[in-house]
């Protein structure tokens, strides 16, 4: 028990449910962290290297998330310990007992995550009573990763920024050098976005190695790349590096799109860049982000930068349409974007704390209401 409850604190985990079934070697966790605002929801990850701690801090960065971007839902998070690649009628029958499993837990929206997509969230539909985020379009789904919701916000971020990342006067998107770690849904949709605005984006990476151009890279032909089944180590020119060679990459503005914790303090050092908007969720530690911070370089947190997707998924469950979405995504994350940056300025303190004063100020006053505090 009090390993379990080594993560706890005054805003959560409200529950913790283990989830067992060994004719689908089903393992799986599911994180409620806090539904003092509403019921919580979270994706569903599937990866063979999640543990119990990644997933409670990403419950919490949902419960943050949700928060800061005044959605009237709490935080949870499902991990799948399993490989995301595996045969499709073996993933169909695991996310199926999954959603089996955790059908009676009213207070948990399920929703995509790494690993899991649309189709999963079907599947799930198909097995549950109750409400899904993430679904096709044909179901009611807004269709989040190919209209780029989460990029967009990131984009939104990075705009907002600028002037506060200690560049010289007259710089501009227009002027600046992007690199961009991950090239799925998040960081191809940052890359275009960007570059639509002018920026020149000279490195990117994915899972299978990195890419780097001064001069400049072709963003629509990296996306047919990807789209082909194929890696940034594709692409006919540029400097090849392995993955982490991102890290390296000389730039002014560097976007996480990828896995958690890809920057830690053994190589924080590295990165070059005066401002970093992170796209994936806790992509940096925490004393990687002091460091950064110590050095002057601007970190806008995850949870006020890449709120697209939630937003999406809370109108989607709410039976929202597509049109205006984009539109709510840019007013939302603008406005938080400047709130905690004026707050860093007036303070001197970290982005991410200001973010966190934020967000946690707002569920504090939600829990304010409640008998029993978190749920
Ligand atoms: P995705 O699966 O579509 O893409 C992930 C990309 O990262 C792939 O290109 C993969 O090859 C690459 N990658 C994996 N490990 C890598 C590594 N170590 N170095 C470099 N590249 C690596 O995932 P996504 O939906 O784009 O999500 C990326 C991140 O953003 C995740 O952390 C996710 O939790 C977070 N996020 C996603 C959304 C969303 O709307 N999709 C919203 C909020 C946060």
């Amino acid at each position: 028990m009090a390993d379990i409850l080594r993560f706890a604190d005054k805003h959560g985990p409200a529950k913790i449910i283990q989830v067992f079934e060994p004719s689908v070697d089903l393992k799986a966790l599911l994180v409620i962290d806090n539904t003092a605002m509403g019921p919580a929801l979270g994706g569903i990850r599937i990866a063979p290297d999640v543990t119990v701690e990644e997933c409670f801090r990403l419950a919490r960065t949902m419960t943050l998330k949700h928060a800061a971007a005044g959605l009237p839902h709490g935080g949870g998070k499902v991990v799948v310990f399993a490989d995301p690649k595996m045969p499709k009628p073996a993933k169909e029958r695991l996310i199926r007992a999954l959603a089996c499993s955790l059908r009676a837990v009213l207070d948990y929206i399920m929703a995509p995550d790494m690993g899991t997509d649309e189709e999963c969230m079907a599947w799930i539909k198909d097995e549950v009573n109750k409400g899904v985020a993430g679904l096709p379009a044909e179901l009611g789904g807004i269709p989040v990763d190919e209209i780029g919701a989460t990029a967009w916000g990131v984009s939104q971020a990075v705009e907002v920024a600028l002037p506060y990342s200690g560049f010289p006067p007259g710089f501009s998107l227009s002027k600046a050098r992007v690199a961009v770690q991950g090239f799925g849904a998040v960081g191809k949709h940052t890359a275009r976005f960007l570059a639509a605005q002018g920026a020149i984006l000279v490195g990117a990476s994915d899972s299978a190695g990195a890419v780097y151009d001064p001069q400049g890279l072709d963003v629509a032909e990296l996306i047919r790349l990807k789209d082909a089944g194929k890696s940034m180590l594709d692409y006919p020119r540029g400097e090849k590096f392995d993955r982490d060679g991102i890290i390296d990459c000389d730039c002014d503005i560097w976007i996480p799109a990828a896995r958690p914790d890809v920057v830690h303090e053994d190589n924080v050092h590295r990165l070059k860049a005066r401002l970093v908007v992170e796209g994936a969720n806790i992509p940096l530690t925490y004393g990687a982000e002091k460091y950064l911070h110590e050095q002057g370089v601007l970190v806008i947190p995850d949870f006020i930068a890449n709120s697209g997707a939630v937003i999406c998924s809370a109108a989607e469950y709410r039976g929202g349409a597509d049109c205006a979405i984009l539109e709510i995504i840019k007013e939302k994350v603008r406005s938080n974007t400047r709130l905690v940056l004026e707050e860093f300025k007036a303070k001197k303190i970290m982005p991410r704390d200001a973010a966190v004063k934020l967000a946690e100020g707002r569920l504090d006053k939600a829990m304010s209401f409640k008998r029993w505090s978190i749920y």
